[in-house]
């Protein structure tokens, strides 16, 4: 009998996962503040399940202002030293943290994946993508502090950058490892001291990035893990006055809820919120690479990503022929358990989503548009939420699955007759985070790009970023870029010391 290698390699991943997943359910998730880990001051928690099978994985912490205030507390002692240190020494540790991530990858992919319903296939690059974010930003703690010299004529003026003080960052439930990271990394490489809340979907992976932190010399108290509900931990964070920034990365509703929490201490809000993103193609596209581009990008990490391209706009002369090739590739993907290395989809993140993206296929039927693939729910490995990659055609801009964020395996396919009519679809959302162009004519390309309004856009290609470059979105998907300096700009005060390099006349008021 023949044996299937990547079977085994499933079994052996479960066996793994198992394991790593014992501690959690035996101590809990902990928060960890000032170095020690332990539980809410009042002993309350909640539970986590895991998508696949909606068994009990862990409890965690349900913190309340009380322990914000001690994490808060702790970030702010922590400051002085940790801003002091200097860049090279701030570089050694992030860097060192990364080589901690490295050797635990395997541990943190496994972890992430039963508690977010991720497949194994992207969760073992995301966490390799978490330590490439502390590699960057390590590279770059050295010069975090540069400024300008501006002269004027009797004057020197140089500006620096000074770390803002202990920062809040708040993530979602998506790739919360990945994101966590890519959050954290920047904030620590400015000399920036953090309290971070996890999303209390998937906690658990924050948990390990906190260990692996200290185990790899980071000094006690720089970095606080607050486990808790977004109304309760979430809140208190934003409101907390020693809290002088909130990074945070969730729905857009949140985002104004924060705004309105933060307002009376007049935190900085940086938002990077939800999209409706278009991917659109024209005739003139190389058009095999651009069906393989849009199937990755709505289907990958089960369509629950901020980026992926949940509208697909066709141009008419090849809108039959291309959503019947996407829909084939639809068709053929597995849905299944997150540890099968074979698994594309796996199962949504919680039962709440689920019927949320159930919803939303029974909103898109009830529309008028054609259901062409999927749309059902799947009783998958474990019987958690599993819903079958889904594609809608025949669709209007208008139909709420083109305009609200479905953040599932669902594609909305729409046509276009000409580059105006394109481009009014495409701006015709409420969101502005990412869009994704197919055309060989590079005139156009430059045109349609000028027009389209959203943060980031890829011209012939799928979402490959490069760290450098910025990372955001207009409209409702949010303020302010990450990536590069940019990521600094928010974490830092800008500050200006001018020089006078003359005895210039110093006006006299009196006499
Ligand atoms: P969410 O807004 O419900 O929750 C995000 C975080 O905010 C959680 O930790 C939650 O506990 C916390 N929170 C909730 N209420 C709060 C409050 N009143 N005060 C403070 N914190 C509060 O988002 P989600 O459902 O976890 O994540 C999915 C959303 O995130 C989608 O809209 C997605 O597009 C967006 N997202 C955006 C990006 C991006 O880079 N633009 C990346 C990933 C996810």
């Amino acid at each position: 009998m023949g044996s299937d290698k990547s079977e085994v390699t499933f079994e052996e991943n479960l066996i793994k996962a198992k394991s790593y997943l014992e501690r959690f359910r035996n101590e809990g998730v902990l928060n960890h503040i000032n170095g020690n880990s332990g539980s809410a001051i009042d002993g309350t928690t909640f539970d986590i399940i895991s998508p696949v099978d909606l068994q009990y994985l862990a409890n965690a912490p349900r913190s309340k202002a009380q322990d914000v205030e001690l994490a808060a507390n702790s970030a702010t002692d922590a400051f002085g030293s940790w801003s002091a240190l200097s860049g090279f020494s701030r570089k050694k540790i992030l860097h060192k943290i990364a080589d901690g991530i490295v050797a635990r990858a395997d541990e943190i992919a496994l972890v992430e994946c039963m508690d977010t319903g991720q497949s194994l296939r992207f969760m073992s690059k995301a966490a390799l993508r978490g330590a490439e974010n502390f590699r960057f930003f390590a590279d770059r703690a050295e010069e975090a502090r540069d400024g300008k010299s501006l002269r004027t004529a009797g004057q020197v003026n140089i500006s620096t950058r000074v770390p803002i003080g202990p920062v809040g960052i708040i993530t979602p439930w998506n790739t919360p490892f990945m994101l966590s990271t890519w959050k954290i990394a920047p904030a620590l490489a400015a000399g920036c001291t953090i309290v971070h809340k996890p999303a209390e979907f998937s906690p658990l992976t924050a948990r390990l990035l906190v260990e692996i932190a200290e185990d790899s010399g980071l000094p006690k108290g720089v970095w606080n893990l607050v486990n808790g509900l977004g109304e309760e931990a979430g809140r208190a964070l934003t409101e907390n006055p020693k809290i002088k920034a909130i990074g945070f990365v969730g729905e857009g509703k949140t985002g104004s809820m924060i705004m309105r929490q933060g307002a009376e201490t007049l935190k900085r809000v940086h938002f990077e919120l939800g999209g409706k993103n278009p991917v659109i193609v024209f005739a003139d596209s190389d058009i095999d690479r651009a069906v393989d581009a849009a199937v990755f990008m709505i289907y990958s990490l089960n369509g629950e990503r901020c980026t992926s391209s949940s509208r697909l706009l066709v141009e008419d002369s090849i809108y039959e022929m291309f959503t019947q090739k996407v829909a084939e590739k639809a068709r053929l993907i597995k849905v299944g358990h997150p540890l099968d290395p074979k698994t594309i989809v796996g199962p949504l993140i919680h039962p709440v989503h689920e019927r949320k993206v159930l919803e939303y296929i029974k909103i898109g039927k009830e529309e008028g548009a054609i259901l062409l693939v999927g749309g059902n729910k799947i009783h998958g490995p474990g019987g958690g939420c599993y819903i079958e990659p889904t594609l809608f055609t025949n669709a209007n801009n208008d139909m709420r699955i083109a305009q609200e964020e479905i953040f599932g395996p669902v594609l909305t396919a729409i046509s276009f007759s000409d580059e105006a009519e394109a481009l009014r679809i495409a701006n015709d959302v409420e969101y502005g985070l990412s869009g994704y162009l197919w055309t060989s004519d590079v005139t156009r390309a430059f045109r349609f790009s000028d027009g389209l309004d959203v943060g980031m856009i890829w011209v012939n290609s799928e979402n490959v970023r490069h760290l450098p470059t910025p990372f955001g979105g207009v409209k409702s998907s949010g303020i302010g870029r990450d990536g590069g300096d940019w990521s600094f700009d928010f974490y830092m005060e800008t500050k200006n010391i001018a020089f006078a390099t003359e005895h210039h006349p110093i006006p006299k008021l009196t006499n």
